[in-house]
């Protein structure tokens, strides 16, 4: 079976990690066993929280509907494990507390918010389900945990080891990360597989990307394009885990290796691994959505990110879409939304086409 799919069709969220499998698989080979260490550890939990996530599922449909309107306010809670692996753990700020002492738990509170804020802001969208879902973190979660991950029900965030990875709260763009494979899943629900799955990890890039710039009013120009600045330790040669401007440099490390995203279908690689490279082919419709915005200028989430937002929410994306099959709706989308023969048909049909998508 394709992982991420139900032998019924049905309802599965997917248990969505930062740090892609590969990277761990590289460090838990590493000689130092200060290296190994965590990512063996870290690998470990993954593969048994994979597991578990297959008997934890349907929350959503079993969710009752709410009569009234969903409210224009982020109701949010921060947990603390302790770093320990119950989860939720001990809760410590709820909606509307004064920040604490500990940073991390004010990264993922202000985080949570910034992701709630250009759902509601860009798309008039009601949290990560459209219906107003309280939006639940667990910070401080085992013991130098490299990684961070969307469980289907909440987010969850490692310190890292300290010697490669920092705390995960650290970068805004990965809990926008995490927290879009929640709109995902409440919407197209992409399957977590080869190119459907490479479409799915994008999604959460891109709008990542876009939580972040929204955040520093930034216009495309003066975006970074990166994913997990300020996540790689201080040692570590490298600036991010990926780049959307221009995918295959966000690192090149003794240690982690080098950085294996294509910008273009020329360079697509064929794998079984991590989920039939989800992590890895994700940077051809990243870097497409980077030369769309960066083609149009301005506030990248009010035209690019509009069009590809219709596409994700708009009920024709099949959860098995291949890139093609994208390109095409974001062809459509941007005709439909600002018109045949506008900059924004052809800023989108032109970036496809530049990284080798057929559109027609
Ligand atoms: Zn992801």
């Amino acid at each position: 079976m394709v992982p991420g799919m139900t032998t019924n069709g049905g309802f599965e969220p997917v248990f969505c990690t930062v740090v892609p499998p590969h990277v761990l698989d590289k460090l838990a080979r590493n000689d130092d066993p200060a290296l190994s260490g965590p990512a063996r550890r870290t690998l470990m939990r993954d593969s048994e929280l994979r597991g578990r996530r297959r008997v934890t599922t349907e929350f959503a449909l079993a969710a009752a509907p709410t009569a009234k309107a969903p409210s224009e306010q982020a109701l949010r809670t921060i947990y603390d494990a302790r770093h320990g692996t119950a989860l939720p753990g001990t809760k410590v700020r709820e909606e509307g507390a004064d920040p604490g002492q500990d940073a991390t738990v004010n990264r993922a509170y202000s985080g949570l918010g910034a992701t709630f804020e250009l759902f509601l802001k860009a798309y008039a969208r009601h949290s990560i389900d459209g219906d107003g879902l309280p939006l639940d973190a667990t910070v401080h979660y085992d013991e130098n945990y490299n990684n961070a991950f969307w469980n289907g029900e909440q987010m969850v965030f490692g310190d890292g080891d300290g010697e490669i990875f920092l705390d995960f709260t650290i970068p805004i763009d990965v809990i926008g990360h995490e927290l879009t494979h929640g709109v995902t899943q409440y919407t197209a629900n992409l399957t977590y597989y080869g190119q459907p799955g490479a479409l799915n990890e994008s999604m959460s890039d891109v709008f990542g990307a876009l939580i972040k710039q929204y955040t520093l009013g930034q216009t495309a120009a003066e975006a970074d394009w990166l994913i997990g600045a300020g996540l790689l330790a201080p040692g570590v040669s490298g600036k991010a885990l990926r780049s959307m401007k221009e995918p295959g440099s966000a690192y090149d490390d003794d240690v982690l290796g080098k950085d294996p995203q294509p910008g273009t279908m020329d360079d697509y690689v064929r794998t079984g691994r991590d989920n039939g490279g989800v992590h890895i082919n994700s940077g051809i419709p990243n870097h497409a959505f980077y030369l769309a915005a960066t083609a149009l200028g301005g506030h990248a989430w009010e035209k690019a990110g509009q069009v590809w937002y219709d596409v994700l929410t708009g009920g024709e994306l099949s959860d098995r879409a291949m890139f093609t099959d994208f390109a095409k709706l974001t062809v459509k989308a941007a005709k439909d939304r600002f018109g045949d023969g506008g900059e924004e048909l052809q800023a989108v049909s032109k970036a496809w086409e530049q990284v080798g998508v057929r559109i027609s």
